[in-house]
């Protein structure tokens, strides 16, 4: 990205291994992310210019640096959009995301043929066998959207007889009510204005869709929960309109599962102290899930692969960018 609006698909140098704990990757398939769209659309700066994109990415291992011990050269892995050691105190505490040592996966760039992945022991998970083309889709989906929609459910303490509201109809959003259903929740309400994404939300596990925002979505949730409002919410956009949605549509004694990234959400103090709910979230430890994750969907248990509406070559990735941004399309997956 060399600017708002301004995607552009260029040769670069092959990546090589550079630290013993490396790996080298033959990217099959990678995607691009709705947090991918705040600098296309000018709300957050630019790490580097140009810079390059992307954080989820599936692949074939290519090279090995001469410490790795759990995967080989041929394995088809997925990792998150953090490398992490998966050994440090904090990873071993199941907070992968803010190992001691990670490193952000979108300072390297995913969007790419080839990639190099920091900490590969601690940061890919091997497929057992080689996934069919629905299979490679759903662990894509893994690599972060499911895999902070199921963090955000598991923040939430999604569960059985748990009512689950969810904020935000993105992929995130529509994988967190995948995951509140495969951890059992009861009833799973979903704020959506979208036809097509309603149809979906409903397809994972939706029981019942808002269409309602702000405190008249609130007011719609505590009408269907005896005036008591969620045990469970799900906040998937990061604006102060989503996360105030979030809280108020949560009784007291509930939980918020926070994942949008938050963009100029304040929080004001004694609404807070007085709404005596549970606010947990940041950025996914997806790798604390992704052995399940890989487990549940190379058994064709779950097919969160579904959230894919557009695929693309990545030679046509700048249409991918203005598709979403434009909501043409839910997620976009690129192709090599
Ligand atoms: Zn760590």
């Amino acid at each position: 990205m060399y600017a708002p609006g301004d995607v552009r698909v260029e040769e670069r140098d092959k990546p090589a291994i550079i630290e013993p704990t490396d790996a080298i990757i033959r990217v099959t398939s990678a995607c691009i992310c709705g947090s991918d769209l705040w600098p296309w659309r000018g709300l957050e700066p630019l790490a580097a210019e140009p810079m390059a994109m992307g954080h989820e990415y599936v692949g074939v291992v290519e090279e090995i640096g001469a410490d790795i011990r759990n995967i080989a050269v041929g394995d088809f892995v997925v990792g998150s959009f953090f490398a992490s050691d998966n050994t440090c105190e904090i990873c071993r505490a199941g907070y992968q995301s803010h190992c001691v040592h990670a490193v952000p996966m979108g300072s390297l760039g995913t969007q790419a043929e080839y990639l190099r992945v920091p900490l590969a022991d601690g940061t890919l998970v091997a497929t057992p066998t080689r996934p069919t083309p629905e299979q490679e889709r759903s662990l894509l989906a893994a690599s972060d959207v499911l895999g902070t929609g199921w963090f955000a459910a598991v923040a939430a303490e999604a569960g059985p007889g748990k009512t689950v509201a969810v904020v935000g109809d993105g992929a995130v959003g529509l994988l967190g009510i995948l995951a509140a259903k495969q951890l059992g929740a009861e009833r799973i309400i979903a704020f959506s204005r979208h036809a097509d994404r309603q149809a979906l939300a409903r397809r994972f596990g939706a029981t019942d869709i808002v269409e309602e925002r702000g405190d008249e979505g609130v007011a719609r949730v505590k009408e269907l929960t005896d005036g008591l409002g969620a045990h469970s919410t799900i906040e998937a956009v990061g604006t102060q309109e989503s996360m105030m949605q979030a809280i108020r549509a949560t009784r007291a004694g509930g939980h918020v599962g926070y994942v949008g990234v938050s963009h100029d959400v304040s929080l004001d103090g004694i609404e807070l102290f007085f709404s005596g709910v549970h606010l947990h979230g940041g950025p996914a430890p997806v790798r604390r899930f992704l052995p399940e994750l890989v487990e549940l969907i190379m058994t064709d248990r779950i097919t969160p692969g579904e959230v894919f509406d557009l695929t693309l070559p990545i030679e046509q990735a700048a249409e991918g960018y203005r598709a979403m941004d434009e909501r043409r399309a839910t997620k976009v997956l690129l192709t090599f």
